[in-house]
């Protein structure tokens, strides 16, 4: 398989630190708001990488992170907590906060048919392994204190801008939002590994530490989660373009510092999802969730495949023309599908000559939209029987899991559902709030609205409406 490695700028051919198997790391939501399907399509395109590569015969383990700690917008002592804003704006803890909206993110990720990463790992569950690494750095001489917090120093190793052969253009790309100056660091690229001061001071969650009562810095969490669940290695290292720096620049750093070798081979970063007024993102408000492409009467699997017609390494436009256009082209492709008829044997060779073709597709820097090509053509291919055309969508479908030949449980027409139905749901979703299940609570909204029943919460209850 070839792969582009961010690391080289280079389409490499992939090998495994040990034959057979895959260690994959993958950066994880800050869960302080919903994920945006900006957000998703990163998540989205890192499983179909999982799949193909178990698909391709490896064994893979993969491994994701949950930032619930802090969260300031940048390394230094400045910007806003973004999980005690957030708790704060929502009358809950910031742990209540934490698990309300990781619950939600693994929710749109289930009805985007992203398999769960084999291990999920909340960071405050890592302080201690946190503490021990800071330890070892400052130890090994590569930490000091300034200012009531740990540094990492990058003058001391004798590489650290690895990912830094950017032309200006990407860089703008390749940079998180809000890198703000900070005095206490001796070299600019330095960052923070541990905090005592903090200029919130109701910071939520503070540990005890060998440097003072506080909380760890952005980076150090998924270094150490990483090398925790994965070993001393680590073969594919995923996130969002705007990981690129300082994240995962600083990961690098920090984690080869700690182990004396290099530590991640390749790079895989997702290009982002833009609207026409820029790139889609939490901070700025204003975007657009599954939910909401739930309540416009869309469904999870169009937006998977409007994601999966686009190259990862491109920046994918959305607007309601484009992904309307892919909806509908989505919907017909799936009827196309149902309506193959079952009948016949599976021709072999015919089968392997198709599979070879999606999995060149596949092989050649994971190009989603030619394997999708390669399902209309199978599709049209009028030497294929019903069975073999079954048997392709379905080991197609291991991969691209759009559900080709799912049959849907009949959704009940526009108004279809009884009042007492209605009501019955109505309750139920009343329940699950007040359990603070709000995932469940948004399901139940999101189904009747598929099913042509608009809720509004009143102070009086909840009223509906038919479209
Ligand atoms: P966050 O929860 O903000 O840390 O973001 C979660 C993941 O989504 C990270 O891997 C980000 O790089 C990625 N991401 C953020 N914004 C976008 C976007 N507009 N399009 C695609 N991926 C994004
Ligand atoms: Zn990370």
């Amino acid at each position: 398989m070839k792969l582009y490695n961010t690391l080289t700028r280079q389409i490499e051919t992939f090998v495994p630190h040990e034959a057979g198997k895959v260690g994959m790391y993958t950066c994880g939501p800050t869960v302080y708001n919903f994920a945006h399907i900006g957000n998703l399509r990163t998540y989205l395109m890192e499983d179909v990488l999982e799949k193909y590569l178990r698909y391709a015969g490896y064994e893979v383990k993969r491994v994701m992170n949950i930032t619930d700690i802090g969260h300031l917008s940048d390394d230094a002592d400045s910007g806003e907590d973004k999980m005690l804003l957030g708790a704060r704006r929502e009358h809950k803890t910031v742990l209540e906060l934490a698990k309300f909206y990781t619950d939600a993110f693994f929710a749109d990720c289930a009805k985007l048919n992203i398999k769960r990463p084999d291990v999920v790992q909340p960071a405050t569950g890592c302080v201690e392994d946190f503490i021990r690494v800071i330890a070892e750095l400052e130890r090994k001489g590569y930490a000091y204190k300034a200012g009531g917090n740990v540094y990492f120093d990058t003058s001391k190793l004798r590489q650290y801008h690895v990912f830094f052969n950017f032309k200006e253009d990407d860089l703008e790309e390749g940079v998180r939002e809000g890198v703000e100056k900070d005095d206490n660091k001796r070299n600019k690229n330095d960052f923070v590994l541990w905090f005592t001061k903090s200029k919130f001071e109701d910071q939520a969650l503070k540990w005890d530490s060998p440097w003072g009562v506080g909380y760890p810095g952005w980076h150090i969490e998924c270094s150490c989660i990483a090398m925790k669940n994965l070993g001393e290695y680590v073969d594919i290292h995923c996130g969002g373009i705007d990981n690129v720096f300082p994240h995962h620049t600083n990961e690098i750093a920090q984690s080869e510092a700690y182990l004396g070798h290099p530590w991640c081979r390749y790079w895989f970063h997702v290009l982002h999802l833009n609207t026409a007024k820029g790139k889609m993102s939490k901070s700025s408000g204003g975007f657009l969730t599954l939910s909401k492409l739930e309540e416009a009467g869309h469904t999870p699997m169009e937006y998977r495949f409007f994601c999966l017609q686009s190259h990862y390494r491109n920046s994918l436009v959305y607007s309601e023309e484009t992904f309307a256009n892919a909806a509908n082209a989505y919907r017909k492709l799936k009827s196309r599908a149902l309506a193959v008829p079952a009948e016949g044997e599976v021709d072999a060779a015919a089968f392997a000559r198709c599979k070879a073709r999606f999995a060149e597709a596949m092989d050649a820097d994971l190009n989603t939209s030619l394997a999708v090509t390669c399902v209309y053509d199978v599709l049209k291919d009028k030497d294929l029987g019903g069975a073999t055309k079954r048997a392709l969508l379905e080991d197609f479908d291991r991969v691209l899991s759009l559900d080709l030949l799912k049959e849907e449980e009949k959704a009940a027409p526009a108004g279809g559902l009884t009042d007492a139905q209605i009501e019955e749901a109505i309750a139920a979703r009343a329940a699950a709030k007040k359990a603070k299940n709000y995932a469940e609570a948004d399901r139940i909204r999101a189904e009747l609205a598929a099913a042509g029943v608009a809720l509004t919460d009143t102070p009086n209850g909840t009223v509906f409406a038919r479209k």
